[in-house]
């Protein structure tokens, strides 16, 4: 039974919106992407639709989840573009934007920083080996191009949220390799807020034929990563991966404390429902656990914030603000 200082555990409140799903890569293990103009953009109609509906629901975040178009495609400029104008009106919508859109150029992420509270991209596994492998058609997983994404995350202070996707055909070693640039990195730029710790799981639409990620290894993960990350980062997992609450639980005790954003559908994981607020609360209470909203942004790097942005914070930080979402509860 945790202590009632240390029993919080965090998820946000999210919605995912797919500018696309066509991707320039092919990661073998990949159950979101179709060819690139097999699946037509996201109009900003269509999302002003979807965000409409999701503003007298407990939404907080709008996820921003992107297939990838080539960096030297001409269709590159109007992509960002796009998701550029998809995070302003979520913002103008009063939502709180969060966009992972693969490897960006220092440009393109300098300007994503304006409409974003926080960025994403996982470094899955810095081991090169997996370029002979899952991601021999992926361009964009060579490790060195997803560190420097790190690396200028830092630079523009843009908060980060990252993560390690579990096997996919990597040792124990290369895990504590990948944890201990993230912790390097950290140390130097302070800007990660949170790191996945995914558990590889089998879906309908990939190639790569593996077993899913054992996952009685996963508190062992989350117990070694506690002792390389520094202290003020967190580590999420995402409980539709797991195999059962009691695997949820067992990573808590290990030292997991945030559960991600629970959103209707996992778009990375289509064959994996999320749990919905209800089921996690009824799970985590009777061992001793507080689930609690948390915003997109952690409370340290507010001030990371452009003035805009600080400002929509406040609706959701101060009492009475939103009625019907209690938004004191935020941390
Ligand atoms: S995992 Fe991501 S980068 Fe790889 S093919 Fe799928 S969408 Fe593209």
């Amino acid at each position: 039974m945790p202590s009632s200082s240390s029993n919080i555990v965090t998820y946000s409140p999210a919605y995912t919106i797919v500018p696309t799903y066509e991707c320039f890569n092919r990661c073998s293990y990949c159950n979101f992407r179709t060819d690139p103009g097999q699946s037509p953009w996201l109009t900003l109609a269509e999302a002003e639709g979807i965000l409409q509906q999701l503003q007298s629901q407990n939404v907080c975040e709008i996820l921003i989840l992107s297939g990838e178009v080539h960096p030297h495609s001409s269709r590159r400029k109007a992509w960002l573009q796009r998701i550029y104008d998809l995070c302003e009106l979520a913002l103008k919508m009063g939502f709180l934007p969060h966009t992972n859109a693969g490897p960006l150029s220092f440009e393109e992420m300098q300007k994503l920083k304006y409409v974003n509270v926080s960025m994403g991209l996982m470094l899955e596994q810095l081991t090169p080996k997996l370029l002979n492998t899952v991601h021999r058609h992926a361009p964009s997983k060579i490790p060195e191009l997803r560190l420097q994404q790190l690396q200028w995350a830092g630079e523009l202070q843009i908060p980060f949220t990252t993560g390690l996707l579990l096997g996919i055909g990597e040792t124990e070693n290369d895990w504590w390799e990948t944890l201990a640039a993230i912790s390097e990195l950290h140390q130097h730029y302070q800007h990660i807020q949170e790191v996945i710790l995914q558990p590889h799981s089998p879906g309908n639409q990939q190639s790569f034929n593996a077993q899913a990620f054992d996952p009685h290894k996963l508190p062992e993960v989350i117990s070694k990563a506690r002792e390389i990350l520094p202290a003020d980062i967190a580590i999420q997992i995402p409980p539709n991966l797991l195999k059962d609450e009691n695997w949820l639980l067992a990573c808590l005790d290990a030292g997991a404390r945030d559960l991600g954003g629970i959103s209707p559908k996992d778009e990375v994981n289509p064959d994996y429902p999320h749990l919905q607020e209800q089921t996690l609360k009824a799970i985590l209470q009777p061992a001793g656990w507080k689930l609690v909203p948390r915003l997109p942004v952690y409370p340290q790097f507010h001030s990371w914030l452009t003035k805009k942005l600080a400002k929509l914070l406040i609706f959701f930080l101060l009492p009475s603000s939103f009625a019907s979402f209690a938004p004191s509860r935020f941390i």
